[in-house]
């Protein structure tokens, strides 16, 4: 047992793995330019309030799972445990409201929840994540599906199908909000000890609870849509009636409207949808996100409206390798040097760092072994050729460059970069 581990609920993402991520991130920047996104980075951290204002004071993330602590001057601060709450103060902090609405934005960075791990959730994870600021209107609502859906393609993820909602705004949410109070408590003694505590609280969260026994408790509950005002109400059908548009692009994008999809923060309103594989079942949800219309001033801005959502990369590589939709290369360096004696390790330093200038991968076996054992070591790094250099080589002013990929014999190449790079190259 080594002294240290990573801890409970983080990853070490090794070398072998790197490639999948950089994959993910690069159809993520790519996907994103195409809509016009331009790039974000905010803190790590940011003051405490920030969360508990942003994300909701009820949320189960503000409740227990965010790392806080007081730094040395005594201030409250917490690892950030979504992307959007920050976003939107550096719109408020940077004066973006002064620039052509909407602001269009995308991050890809690590955040931090204090959860219970298991498959597929973790305490430090990766999103990709947009947000789009100071748009209202129902476009930009399906310019972000979009954006969702062609991101899930870029990266050949198929099978997928989209869930979509309307939660209603201040002015209709509350009459839902009691409308499902009443229901559940009339179910009080069906649904589970979880329900029953944030029944009060958070009556929404009920519906997405994923305990068997509250789900045809959720099923026959009332619907969010039948209780939207007449702008939620005309919002929700321009969304739904754009989707249909996307359909010429998209033929298998096929939604539907799932009634117990509330999300899990408090900042959403309107328009809330998910992405996951179709026959998903537990923590599957590939991205999702929704509309946030009150969030940037409940955080001290105007009102302004904004819409995001948040794509979980941990996830989205799991997919990747169940679709085997990203094959890695196992091309290796271009040279190993193999060299034996004094005098031609010191010309092998040399030559790999002449090389490596040219722009060529090339590395030096490990000095003091065997012939042999430097020819393993090049064949198990899958170099395209080792080079061989010994007391005659130096010499004669010519080495051995035998290629390792094909049958072809080896030949006898002048000791210096310019003809080692022409060779190689194989110009
Ligand atoms: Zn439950
Ligand atoms: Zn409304």
């Amino acid at each position: 047992m080594p002294s240290f581990r990573a801890p409970r609920g983080t990853y070490d993402i090794l070398p072998e793995e790197q490639p999948y991520w950089m994959f993910a991130l690069k159809t993520a920047a790519e996907t994103a330019a195409l809509f016009g996104y331009g790039r974000i980075d905010t803190p790590m951290f940011e003051p405490t309030d920030l969360f508990e204002r942003g994300v909701g004071d009820a949320t189960d993330i503000v409740q227990k799972e965010m790392y806080t602590f007081e730094d040395h001057g005594g201030d409250s601060m917490t690892l950030r445990p979504e992307g959007t709450a920050g976003v939107c103060r550096a719109y408020i902090e940077h004066g973006l409201h002064n620039q052509p609405q909407p602001v269009r934005m995308y991050y890809a960075s690590n955040f931090f929840r204090y959860e219970r791990p298991q498959a597929g959730r973790f305490r430090q994870f990766a999103q990709f994540g947009v947000e789009a600021i100071g748009d209202g209107s129902p476009n930009v609502d399906v310019e972000v599906i979009e954006l969702g859906w062609s991101f899930i393609r870029a990266l050949g993820i198929t099978g997928t199908q989209l869930r979509i909602n309307s939660i209603g705004d201040a002015e209709c949410r509350p009459a839902y909000l009691d409308a499902l109070r009443a229901y559940y408590r009339g179910h009080i003694d069906e649904v589970c000890d979880d329900d029953r505590q944030r029944l009060e609280r958070a009556p929404l969260r009920l519906l997405d609870c994923k305990k068997r026994q509250c789900q045809a408790i959720g099923n026959a509950a009332p619907k969010s849509t039948d209780y939207l005002c007449e702008d939620c109400e005309q919002h929700w059908a321009s969304v739904t009636a754009l989707l249909g548009g996307l359909k010429e692009t998209y033929p298998d994008l096929d939604y539907y409207v799932d009634h117990r999809l509330v999300r899990g923060l408090d900042y959403y309103t309107r328009t809330v949808f998910e992405i996951e594989p179709e026959n998903a079942a537990g923590q599957s949800t590939l991205l999702g996100g929704g509309r946030y219309d009150g969030l940037i001033e409940e955080i001290g801005g105007q009102s302004t409206p904004g819409i995001g959502y948040a794509s979980g990369l941990d996830r989205i590589i799991a997919e990747i390798k169940a679709q085997e939709t990203y094959e890695v290369s196992d091309a290796g360096p271009d040279a190993v040097i193999v060299h034996l004696g004094e005098a031609a390790g010191l010309r092998a330093s040399a030559l790999a760092a002449g090389l490596r200038a040219e722009g060529l991968s090339v590395l030096t076996a490990p000095a003091g072994r065997s012939m042999r054992a430097q020819m393993r070591y090049s064949n198990s790094l899958n170099a395209r050729y080792a080079l061989i250099i010994g007391d005659r080589e130096i010499e004669s002013g010519e080495g051995a460059l035998r290629p390792l990929q094909s049958n072809d014999d080896q030949v006898g190449v002048s000791l210096s970069v310019e003809a080692l790079s022409r060779a190689v190259r194989g110009d």
